[in-house]
């Protein structure tokens, strides 16, 4: 049997610190991969972001450009020897890059397939290419499907119910499947509603907090699908920042895939009561109930991860609460909308 030696994440990073290493970040321009570069270059790695800016944003770039560690390439992972070229002589590659969001997914399922399955592949083909041995890459809790079991064990996987999720499903099996013929390890986080600074709250497809944060701000009524008791198991990005790491360094050879997430289980009722309370508690504005309306399509009615194969593999341990998390992106929302 395999012995696994776990560390600690601020051991890890101490590591990194006196070893740095040259770490390549796709979808550097979004959320989650524009704080993963933050968290590499506070600990003086080199970092290689790549984007095409479809749904990422020049500014997130900006806040590193002065970073001498720091060089971005603009394009697209669609075009596998810009993907080639952009992972030469890399030691570690976050894989972040896909157009996210499971509505959008159903209006266009093509360009989904595109730059989530195809992309996704040219990024394993180029660690084939240039012999880098290691991958994490984000895969998505949407992958569990119609399996009513929770909580989520990565072991019970339903049918997915969208293309978004079909996409992802996708990217796992053919992680297995360049693990078996060529020998990369690869670690798929199936992330579960990460929020946090800088997550775009604009758009028919964002995500439910950010734009609760905007919707709440601006005093207006905001508007829930379903009757709120629908679930998520909301995770805050340093913990998802503390996984990637803890996956890139550990010793796992094969695939394998985790769950990303904070273990809580929140009904939409019980998220919309925290950010009133710290909406009106920061501001004073009386935040009006909720409009109720239809079920959406696609969306999974509840959704609660087990932790425990991540703290097992990789000694992920979520270092941030949900209630200190949607503190902590109240303050970001108030001084950035
Ligand atoms: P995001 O939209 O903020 O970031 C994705 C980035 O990828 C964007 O900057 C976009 O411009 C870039 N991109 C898209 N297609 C590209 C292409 N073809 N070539 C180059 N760049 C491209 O989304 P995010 O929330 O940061 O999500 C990051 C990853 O995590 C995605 O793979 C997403 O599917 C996955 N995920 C996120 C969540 C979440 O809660 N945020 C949950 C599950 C899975």
């Amino acid at each position: 049997m395999e012995i696994i030696k776990l560390l600690k994440i601020n051991q890890v990073e101490k590591s990194l610190k006196n070893n740095p290493k040259k770490w390549l970040v796709t979808g550097a321009a979004g959320f989650i991969g524009s704080h993963l570069v933050e968290r590499l270059l506070g600990l003086s790695q080199k970092v290689i972001a790549v984007d095409n800016l479809s749904t990422g944003f020049q500014a997130n770039i900006e806040l590193f450009k002065m970073n001498k560690n720091f060089s971005f390439l603009q394009g697209d992972i669609r075009d596998l020897n810009f993907c080639i070229e952009a992972s030469k002589g890399v030691d570690y590659i976050l894989h972040q890059a896909a157009l996210g969001s499971v509505p959008r997914s159903i209006k266009d399922p093509l360009n989904s397939h595109l730059s989530n399955v195809d992309g996704t592949l040219n990024i394993f083909e180029s660690c084939r290419i240039n012999n880098i041995s290691k991958v994490v890459y984000a895969s998505s809790s949407s992958v569990y499907g119609d399996s009513p079991a929770l909580p989520k064990k990565e072991q019970n996987v339903g049918n997915p119910l969208s293309p978004y999720a079909a996409t992802k499903k996708i990217n796992e099996i053919y992680a297995s499947v360049y693990s078996l013929n060529y020998d990369i390890s690869s670690i798929g986080l199936r992330y579960f509603n990460v929020f946090g600074p800088r997550q775009n709250p604009e758009g028919a497809y964002a995500a439910v907090i950010p734009r609760w944060f905007s919707t709440m701000i601006k005093g207006e009524k905001i508007q829930v699908f379903g009757d709120g008791e629908t679930s998520r198991d909301f995770t805050y990005i340093d913990n998802i920042v503390d996984l990637n790491i803890l996956s890139a360094l550990s010793s796992l050879d094969g695939a394998h895939v985790l769950n990303g997430a904070c273990h809580r289980q929140l009904s939409l009722n019980g998220l919309f009561g925290y950010l009133k309370n710290i909406i009106e508690e920061k501001s004073g504005i009386r935040i009006p109930d909720p409009e109720y309306l239809d079920f959406r399509k696609g969306d999974v009615r509840h959704s609660l991860a087990d932790t425990t194969r991540a703290r097992d593999l990789v000694g992920y341990v979520p270092r941030v609460s949900v209630e200190e998390g949607l503190s902590l992106a109240s303050s970001w929302y108030y001084e950035n909308l």
